[in-house]
């Protein structure tokens, strides 16, 4: 389905938005022209010097970028080999989010629209978006799972604080899922006014194209911080965890191309892959269409969604970005489950050796350190997501059964 020209970068996506097998736009008929919209003025748009001003100079003046590409020593030394930790948890609000909600927001700006929609699963995303509407002064709704909510309180406070109006999604699991729902049914009845920034590379095309892009940043800091760090801007391994697949896609993005450097992605296992409750969408998924996009989903025999699960919401997804599923289907990638446990593990074993607390969701990518054999020469480039001040109220329960 590649078209000619855009055959010599087999990783990215078509004009129609396929990766591969996967991907497309499979919307409803109300959102067609909003989606069409998009599709058609994207690549123009952010490829413009005016919006690249204001896009980098907001990354560096606001958000915190270049993020630093961290040697953690005494992870080094455990591991044998040299392991360096790409800091995005040092961004503004706590994640690699808001380098898409940043982009997006003067993306919306720039197509007329006044009013910003999002989905939230952990809350970062919900509040990266509720930061930059405060910021750009525009109004802002945030769809959230009510368990979410619950799990993830610290964040609901940020966003009402920030002046959004925070929705609970109480159909399903009401968790991230449910919460994307609610947001497209919002776009429907809203669709000249508003712009629905969602958080990952999920959802129709151009969604997944978009937010790599605006994600890509991450690679493109990684490659010339290694150049001068260590002569080369290839390293061995880059590992990031997948929800939807943002910032592994952002940390992927230029070295997909260079088969020389292994790409390695994490999911959830939640309680194990094959315990019925897990969100490992690769692993027990089959081709299926969910939020407009056909890829690896979760889904009984006759096609209904299975809810997932995972100890971080931020992964409690049950499809994953195209991106992924095709960077899977041609082993590009390789996609490890990481179960809650190893999480944990992976958590304490970060804070007690380098003194940062991830985020749950990057504690997956950092578990994935024990699966591999790794040589003393190798270097390692770990995408720390976020940290990990929103799961504290998950690690104090831990830390009261130790
Ligand atoms: C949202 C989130 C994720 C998962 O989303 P991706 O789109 O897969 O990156 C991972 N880590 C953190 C800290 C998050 O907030």
């Amino acid at each position: 389905m590649q078209s000619e020209t855009l055959n010599s970068m087999p990783f990215h996506a078509d004009a129609s938005g396929f990766y591969g097998d996967f991907g497309g736009a499979f919307i409803p008929e109300m959102l067609y022209a909003n989606v069409e919209a998009l599709r058609n003025k994207y690549l123009e748009i952010i490829g413009s010097d005016d919006f690249q001003k204001d896009y980098q100079k907001l990354l560096r003046d606001y958000v915190g970028r270049p993020t630093p590409l961290y040697e953690a020593g005494n992870l080094s030394e455990r591991y044998g080999a040299r392991i360096f930790l790409k800091r995005e948890d040092l961004n503004h609000t706590g994640a690699h989010k808001i380098n898409n909600t940043v982009g997006q927001v003067l993306l919306a700006r720039r197509l007329g629209k006044k009013r910003i929609i999002a989905e939230t699963g952990a809350g970062q995303h919900g509040v990266a978006t509720a930061t930059v509407c405060a910021l750009m002064q525009m109004e802002c709704i945030v769809y959230m799972g009510s368990v979410d909510m619950e799990r993830q309180a610290p964040n609901v406070a940020r966003m009402r604080m920030l002046g959004a109006k925070v929705v609970p999604a109480l159909s399903g699991s009401r968790t991230l899922k449910d919460a994307t729902n609610e947001a497209i049914r919002d776009w429907i009845n809203n669709p000249e006014s508003t712009h629905y920034i969602i958080g990952s590379v999920v959802g129709p095309h151009p969604y997944p194209d978009l937010v790599a892009r605006l994600q890509a940043v991450i690679s493109e800091e990684i490659k010339s911080q290694l150049l001068s760090e260590t002569g080369n801007s290839n390293p061995d391994y880059v590992i990031a965890c997948v929800g939807g697949g943002s910032n592994a896609a952002g940390a992927f993005y230029h070295f997909l191309n260079t088969p020389e450097v292994k790409l390695i992605g994490a999911e959830a296992a939640g309680e194990g892959v094959s315990s019925g409750k897990t969100a490992a969408s690769l692993v027990v998924g089959k081709k299926g269409i969910i939020h407009g996009c056909l890829t690896s989903l979760m889904q009984t025999e006759d096609g209904q969604i299975v809810e997932p699960h995972s100890i971080s919401a931020g992964l409690d997804y049950p499809g994953i970005g195209p991106l992924h599923a095709h960077l899977h289907q041609t082993h590009r990638a390789l996609y490890y489950s990481i179960t809650d446990n190893e999480a944990i593990e992976a958590a304490f074993e970060l804070s007690e050796t380098e003194g940062i607390i991830p985020a749950l969701e990057t504690a997956h990518a950092l578990a994935v350190l024990k699966k591999l054999q790794l040589k003393t020469t190798d270097k390692v480039v770990v995408n720390l997501s976020g940290r990990g001040d929103k799961d504290l109220s998950t690690y104090m329960k831990i830390l009261e059964s130790r």
